[in-house]
């Protein structure tokens, strides 16, 4: 479903990606582990598409994206891709429902399919009696949730999620990756997942290594 061959990213002198190969098939949780500063969240983001290679080439399905730009690119990623940040990135003024609803306005969906996903949604995130509260209003594992539910608002193929539980208590934590595994196990969700908890790495399908900008398989 996600195959990139040799990506090679630069932050000036600073050679953060030195030829990464990568591939991810369809209901498959990939995890990517290394230490900190390693260019994790640089490759999740090239992967994701909301960020440019230097060089190498990406492929979703067998087609080329690596060349995507302006609407063309957004149209690709507000319909194939969600994302999941470490800080829920929710907007404080508005309610669960309303920040769920974010893909589906900016893809100009019709309002009410749109609202019967949320309604859907938050009800397979155990969050549906959460719908009006806003953010601040939320713990911390429901807000994670909201997150989540905005990431898979719009069915995309591929989720990527950059430490999604890293600001989460171990039971919150524990919860998101039960979640994760019945989106993967029910839905098919493919999940690209940047993390340092050992827990969610040893649960998912495959294990990556970043490292002096090379990644290796691990096990
Ligand atoms: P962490 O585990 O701490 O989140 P990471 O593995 O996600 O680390 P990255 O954020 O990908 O690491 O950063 C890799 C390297 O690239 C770091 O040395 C960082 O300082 C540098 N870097 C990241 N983004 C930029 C940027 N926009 N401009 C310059 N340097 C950057
Ligand atoms: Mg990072």
């Amino acid at each position: 479903i996600l195959r990139a061959q040799n990506i090679q990213k630069h932050y000036g002198d600073l050679k953060v990606l030195d030829g990464i190969d990568f591939q991810l098939d369809e209901a498959k949780i990939s995890a990517i582990v290394g230490p900190s500063g390693a260019g994790k969240s640089t490759l999740l983001h090239i992967l994701g598409t909301l960020d440019q290679a230097d060089s190498g080439e990406l492929y979703f399905k067998d087609k080329d994206i690596s060349q995507l730009k302006g609407s063309r690119l957004s149209n690709f990623r507000n319909s194939a891709i969600g994302f999941i940040f470490q800080f829920h990135n929710l907007l404080p003024e508005f309610t669960a429902e309303e920040n769920i609803l974010i893909p589906a306005y900016i893809s100009k969906k019709d309002e009410k399919p749109s609202l019967e996903r949320v309604k859907e949604l938050m009800k397979i995130l155990g969050i549906e009696q959460r719908s009006h509260h806003k953010p601040g209003q939320l713990s911390g594992g429901e807000q994670q949730r909201v997150a989540v539910a905005r990431a898979l608002m719009n069915n995309p193929s591929i989720v990527f999620a950059d430490e999604p539980s890293g600001n989460l208590d171990s039971k919150n934590a524990e919860e998101l990756h039960s979640l994760f595994l019945k989106l993967r196990d029910e839905l098919g969700q493919a999940f690209v997942i940047v993390t340092h908890n050992k827990e969610l790495a040893a649960i998912s399908d495959e294990r990556h290594e970043m490292k002096d900008g090379k990644l290796g398989r691990l096990d």
